[in-house]
């Protein structure tokens, strides 16, 4: 980073959503810091699926990637450290950090969500590699194969019928001990002839090319890979901080154009949600980074023209 610590837009957070909304604002000659520590949700995952134009690449290649393109733009300042606090101070907003403090405009928020695992040993060096908790996202590569669905909830059920109908025939559902499944959903697992393993899981590990499951009956089975319907937090407490008003999901409630409740501030990416619906991928990400930024940049020019010629 520069001398430079005033800026028109600070954004925290460097994942997807966050280096969009870098790119709009470079791209527009705004002055844009982007603070960001290096912790993407997908980080732990070989592949990104479902993104045009870069199926198949790594999480850390489409970093990388953007940051390099983020290059090319003389406004952008890019500062590798962790955000700690931030002040709204009348107009102006100021961040503290690991590493340089730094004051803007206007702020972006694009710290993501981490997901809650259950609490199984060995389930967390799994995760991304031969775990998921999407489907849609790493489903596709699986195909055909055997197949765990994690969860005693109605949810993992749902899941654990999806994957059977889009995925692979071979499917089961693990309750991991906590089955919670109502009588008509039982009845529709059974009528799609997926077993229920109702044991506890007490340790999952990550094999080459698959997933085992011990049981703590002392079984041990093997799938192709697994898929966990896991809950998710908010990475960063700043939201909670900044006094972001937040969804019954726990994500950031913002308009249309993603502005949060507190003036001044946005939130972009899985962190925050304009509509119903649960859906968080890497091209959303990026498409709520470029709505932000595009909203933002024209309204700052919008409010300079407003003041013109008015005295
Ligand atoms: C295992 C796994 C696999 C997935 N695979 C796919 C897939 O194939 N395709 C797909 O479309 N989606 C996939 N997803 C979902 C995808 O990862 C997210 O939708 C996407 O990463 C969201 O981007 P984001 O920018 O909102 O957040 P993130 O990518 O999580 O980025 C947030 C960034 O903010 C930074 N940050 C947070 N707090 C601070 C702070 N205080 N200071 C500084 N920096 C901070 C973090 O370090 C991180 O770099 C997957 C998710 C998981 C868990």
């Amino acid at each position: 980073m520069g001398r430079e610590s005033h800026f028109d837009v600070a954004i925290i957070g460097g994942g997807p959503a966050g280096l969009a909304a870098a790119q709009v604002l470079g791209r527009q000659r705004r002055r844009v810091v982007l603070i960001d520590n290096h912790q993407g949700r997908n980080g732990a995952a070989s592949s990104v699926h479902m993104l045009l134009g870069r199926e198949g690449m790594t999480p850390e290649g489409l970093i990388l990637a953007a940051r390099r393109e983020l290059a090319k733009f003389p406004g952008v300042s890019l500062l590798s450290a962790e955000a700690t606090t931030v002040l709204v101070e009348d107009a102006k907003i100021v961040v503290s950090t690991t590493g340089a403090d730094v004051s803007a405009d206007h702020l972006i928020l694009a710290t993501g969500v981490v997901d809650q695992l259950p609490s199984i040993p060995g389930i967390g060096t799994a995760y991304g590699k031969s775990l998921f908790h999407c489907p849609l996202c790493h489903g596709f590569e699986v195909g055909d194969q055997p197949v765990v669905v994690i969860g005693g909830s109605e949810q993992a059920a749902f899941m654990a019928a999806y994957v059977q109908d889009r995925i692979s025939r071979d499917v089961q559902l693990c309750s991991n001990g906590e089955p919670s499944f109502s009588p008509l959903t039982r009845r529709r697992l059974g009528h799609n002839d997926i077993r229920i393993i109702e044991d506890k899981v007490v340790a999952v590990e990550a094999q080459p090319g698959g997933l085992m499951l011990r049981m703590a009956d002392a079984t041990a089975v093997t799938y192709r890979a697994g898929f966990v319907s896991a809950k998710y937090s908010q990475r960063s407490p700043l939201v909670h901080e900044l006094g972001c008003t937040l969804r019954d999901d726990g994500r950031v409630r913002v308009d249309h154009f993603q502005r949060s409740s507190v003036p001044n501030v946005f939130a972009v990416g899985d962190m925050a949600k304009a509509t119903g619906g649960n859906m968080s991928f890497v091209a959303t990400a990026i498409a709520s980074g470029v709505t932000a930024a595009a909203f933002l940049d024209e309204d700052i020019f919008a409010g300079r023209w407003a003041s013109q010629g008015t005295t």
